[in-house]
């Protein structure tokens, strides 16, 4: 009931023949989330368009139905909840949801490079999450690419530390579904 998506789309209405770079299998196996039982994460990684947001959002739905607490943030708006949960009662409210949830989906990953504050209260949340929780991640840029955008390689690799040691990563390669759906005026 907090899972604050951007859209309301399931798995059903993600068509697997969009993607080249995920068998129908590994969909039936992220759709039985017991990879969230076992609180592994999952990175979704690819340019934009080809399906990232929706996988997530169709997991958190799936993960809901199945009585999981969920959380949908983007990066964006995660660092601004952190840097303002200090003095803002409603950030407040927010990060605690957040850290109560089973799974984080936080969307856009390295949207935008962090400053070291930003970096190192991002760090602090995954290492909290990462005991109790799973992870989402989706980011069109590639993990070897994060310590560019974090500022701080040893944070970056502090990260990933926690975030790998249990990790499945998919590559979503397919054309942009937006572009191939989009409707031509002529
Ligand atoms: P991004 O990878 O940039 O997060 P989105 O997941 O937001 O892309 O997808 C863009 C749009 O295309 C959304 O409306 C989404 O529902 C649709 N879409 C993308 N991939 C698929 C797919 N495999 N099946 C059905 N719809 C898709
Ligand atoms: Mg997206």
């Amino acid at each position: 009931k907090w899972a604050r998506f951007p859209y309301q789309k399931t798995l059903l209405e993600f068509s697997i023949e969009a993607q080249n770079s995920l068998s129908e299998r590994q969909l039936t196996q992220l759709q039985e989330i017991n990879w969230l039982e076992q609180q592994y994460n999952l990175i979704l990684l690819g340019p934009p368009g080809v399906g990232k947001t929706h996988l997530a959002v169709g997991l958190g739905i799936e993960a809901i139905n199945k009585g999981f607490q969920v959380y949908f943030v983007t990066m964006g708006e995660l660092i601004q909840l952190l840097k303002t949960e200090e003095f803002a009662h409603k950030s407040q409210v927010q990060m605690k949801r957040l850290r109560a949830s089973d799974l984080v989906i936080i969307d856009d990953l390295m949207y935008m490079a962090m400053d070291q504050r930003e970096a190192n209260l991002f760090f602090q949340m995954i290492n909290h999450l990462y005991e109790q929780s799973s992870i989402i991640l989706t980011s069109n840029k590639s993990p070897d690419q994060w310590g560019e955008l974090m500022g701080d390689e040893g944070i970056t690799t502090a990260i990933l530390d926690h975030l790998l040691h249990r990790v499945k990563v998919v590559h979503m390669n397919g054309d942009s579904y937006r572009m191939k759906n989009r409707q031509n005026l002529f």
